[in-house]
């Protein structure tokens, strides 16, 4: 965010500055009429013999600040040692308010309590949109996940409504640092990681088999596109509103793990902006691994980034999918 003049116009800035001016002097005047009610209701002894003094030095300081803004105001280069005095121009009191409006940051929530605010969304929503890594810890409730909250969500509360999720998953790749990072986070090879990287796909798979569970899910894979963010987007059922869960990955611990920062939508806010930057993702940066078509479980890619990365992924889907590929 750049608060350079060069584009404002100047007339207008200084009349935005005159403004400042006025409510400046306006609350000096209301604080000193106050200041001298307050003197007199506390009956001061003596209060007359000062009160001419105190009046005296109130308007000779309003008149020595007029004079020193004037005279600042006249030479540019100095306006910014000025600021202080609230001579900011509309333009930058826009982009001030702009700020706070991008934001619209409603705290950053750490488990257990982010867990709660997730399962509510989720039950409240009719479109959810998931960007992670892998996401068994999760999707998992076995033994070897560190949390399950979206094993909840899909399995078991949020079963019985019809509800559309998007799932963007990290495609493995050997040689991306991300993956070597994000297994090791996890304390484990990447073997290991990309064959539960394929039982979540496969545990996923089962809920578009099942006609008791209502969710309908989409899994697509993204490159070393944006690897760095994750986050949850819930679009409620009633109102289209959307909320934002976001957080930037530790190389050190689960991305499970840590903590979300909360951001509500607004037109312009940040999440409007993931929100269309992962649907650009899900669109057009993006290979389906194992086919989302109903009843169809092949796996679809014929060639991938390196030899032996296919390879790998290739043995570890036959491995979970337990189908030997022709
Ligand atoms: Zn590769």
């Amino acid at each position: 965010m750049s608060f350079k003049m060069d584009n404002v116009d100047k007339q207008n800035g200084r009349r935005e500055h005159y403004k400042d001016l006025f409510l400046v002097y306006g609350l000096v005047f209301i604080l000193s009429g106050l200041l001298l009610l307050l003197f007199s209701l506390l009956r001061i002894p003596n209060l007359q013999d000062y009160q001419d003094i105190i009046i005296g030095v109130i308007f000779l300081s309003i008149f020595i600040s007029f004079f020193l803004i004037v005279i600042a105001q006249k030479n540019n280069r100095n306006r910014k040692r000025w600021r202080f005095l609230l001579s900011y121009s509309e333009e930058e009191q826009t982009a001030i308010l702009k700020l706070f409006n991008i934001a619209r940051i409603k705290g950053l929530w750490a488990l257990p309590d982010l867990d709660e605010e997730i399962k509510r969304h989720f039950l409240e929503s009719k479109k959810v949109k998931i960007k992670v890594t892998r996401g068994y810890n999760l999707f998992f409730n076995d033994e070897d996940s560190k949390r399950d909250i979206f094993y909840h969500c899909i399995f078991d509360a949020g079963s019985k409504d019809k509800r559309e999720i998007e799932l963007l998953l990290h495609l493995p790749c050997l040689h991306s640092l991300h993956t070597r990072q994000r297994a090791e986070a996890n304390h484990m090879d990447v073997a290991e990681y990309v064959e539960k990287l394929f039982e979540v796909v496969k545990k996923l798979k089962d809920v578009t088999l099942s006609t008791e569970n209502k969710n309908e899910i989409t899994v697509k894979f993204y490159n070393d596109y944006e690897v760095k963010w994750r986050y949850y987007i819930f679009e409620e059922k009633s109102n289209y509103k959307k909320t934002l869960y976001l957080n930037y990955y530790d190389d050190r611990i689960s991305g499970a793990e840590s903590a979300m920062l909360k951001i509500e939508y607004g037109e312009g806010s940040l999440c409007h902006d993931f929100d269309k930057k992962f649907d650009d993702i899900f669109s057009n940066k993006t290979i389906e691994l194992v086919s989302n078509i109903k009843g169809d479980i092949s796996l679809l890619p014929k060639t991938f980034c390196h030899p032996e990365c296919g390879d790998l992924i290739k043995a570890k889907y036959e491995d979970v999918f337990k189908v030997k590929q022709r």
